[in-house]
């Protein structure tokens, strides 16, 4: 099938971040042509007023949370986890099933075309991700097994699931490491050579928390990144969530290694993990740095282009300097940035011939996004519009949203269904 997106302005996110007046082709899965297309095809979408630009990438969550949304909020780290193992042993795999197809829902909903998830029973996310049609790098995470609370060894579980989902278009499964708090070297190291092994990525936490580094110190008498260089493990398929509390020697040290940093700013604020991810050292030193919403329970929302503001806002106060995170910089976050970490900058994150068609519109045809010219495309996208402002959501050359309804689930069915599970595990009502 053909889809022609037709006269709108292409952000395209290409080495010259050009900004096009015209057209885009869609053939099967790739973006066929650029520019002014006179080529017909089986289906066109007027983009008038609307911006056409690659789907937005969202490198961490823990997507199955949304199930837990609200239930932990205005308290630190510690005690949201606490707080969250309290109904652990409740949660089954249908509820995982159902609360990662609401969160798909949300995703592709506001623009977000792929997502880097970490969690247990990641078969069941993957169930969702297949349901919506949007595409989901999934990660079995893996910690050391006495703490787990995971039947059998995790390592073993993360391979098996592998193995299941190896070759899939829209699922990719990879390796996710819990965080130096809860895994040993064996473990890490483990982790790593089952990623070497199938060729795929390593995500893991790392530095979110003072409390994280100094306890760290203390066992082992290094800081988690001095400690994961020490063991070996750090390497070009890593991809670190988090990456609050590092010193400029460590950025040296994950840029050297080829490390890639996923920044979460709503979620480090909300948490209060307290001081602000060094980015300007990140980008200096040569780090790719990209962005992540991390779980619906501690965000709370999925929405990509809240994050993106957030991100440059809050290293503008931090910095007290207005040019640190331009737009355009908060967008290479979301998308080619994105790519890149996922070591997929070939095939996603941008609009350009070849690449696999994952695209969003975005409707500025609105009172907020007025007036509109070119060149203040980045900003308005950043600063005045959000994930409500997108009208179609294409991946892999299929349409997944339009009208702001999901085309492949049932939005209201998902969301009564969520509804019933919560209403299962938490047992409030609403009388
Ligand atoms: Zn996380």
């Amino acid at each position: 099938m053909s889809i022609l997106l037709r006269g709108g302005y292409v952000l395209t996110q290409n080495d010259e971040r050009e900004i096009l007046a015209g057209d885009v082709l869609i053939d099967d899965d790739r973006i066929a042509e650029v520019g002014k297309v006179t080529a017909e095809a089986d289906r066109e979408i007027d983009c008038s007023g609307s911006v056409v630009m690659p789907g937005l990438i969202n490198n961490h969550n823990h997507v199955a949370n949304t199930i837990m949304r609200g239930y932990a909020d205005d308290v630190h780290l510690e005690q949201m986890l606490e707080k969250a193992f309290t109904v652990d042993d409740k949660i089954t795999t249908r509820d995982v099933q159902v609360a990662s197809l609401a969160g798909c829902v949300e995703m592709i909903r506001t623009g977000t075309t792929s997502f880097l998830d970490m969690f247990y029973w990641e078969n069941e996310v993957a169930r969702a991700v297949r349901q919506t049609g949007m595409r989901g790098f999934l990660g079995w995470v893996v910690l050391d097994r006495e703490i787990s609370t995971q039947k059998g060894d995790p390592l073993k579980n993360c391979a098996g699931f592998m193995r299941d989902l190896k070759g899939e278009e829209l699922v990719s499964p990879l390796v996710a490491v819990h965080g130096v708090y809860t895994c040993s070297e064996e473990t890490f190291l483990g982790a790593r050579d089952l990623a070497e092994r199938e060729d795929v990525p390593v995500h893991f936490h790392l530095s979110e928390t003072r409390k994280e580094v100094y306890g760290h110190v203390e066992k082992y008498g290094l800081r988690p990144p001095e400690w994961l260089e020490k063991i070996g493990f750090l390497c070009e398929r890593g991809i670190a969530a988090h990456c609050v509390w590092l010193t400029t020697n460590e950025i040296r040290t994950l840029a050297k290694r080829g490390v890639s940093a996923v920044h979460c700013p709503v979620s480090n604020m909300k948490l209060a993990s307290g001081g602000f991810a060094p980015l300007p050292e990140m980008f200096e030193n040569g780090m790719t740095v990209c962005l992540g919403t991390d779980s619906p329970l501690s965000n709370n929302s999925l929405d990509m282009f809240e994050e993106m503001k957030f991100c440059s806002l809050m290293h503008k106060a931090s910095r007290w300097d207005a040019t640190v995170v331009p737009a355009q910089k908060a967008l290479d976050m979301a998308t080619i940035e994105g790519a890149r970490a996922l070591g997929m900058e070939e095939s996603l994150g941008s609009i350009e011939i070849g690449k696999k068609a994952d695209i969003i519109v975005v409707d500025m045809k609105k009172a907020k996004s007025t007036p509109l010219f070119k060149s203040r495309i980045p900003s308005h996208l950043v600063y005045s519009c959000n994930g409500g402002d997108v009208s179609h959501t294409i991946v892999n050359g299929r349409i997944v949203m339009e009208g702001s309804r999901p085309t492949n689930v049932d939005e209201d069915e998902v969301v009564r269904s969520l509804q019933e599970h919560a209403d299962e595990i938490f047992g409030e009502g609403n009388d």
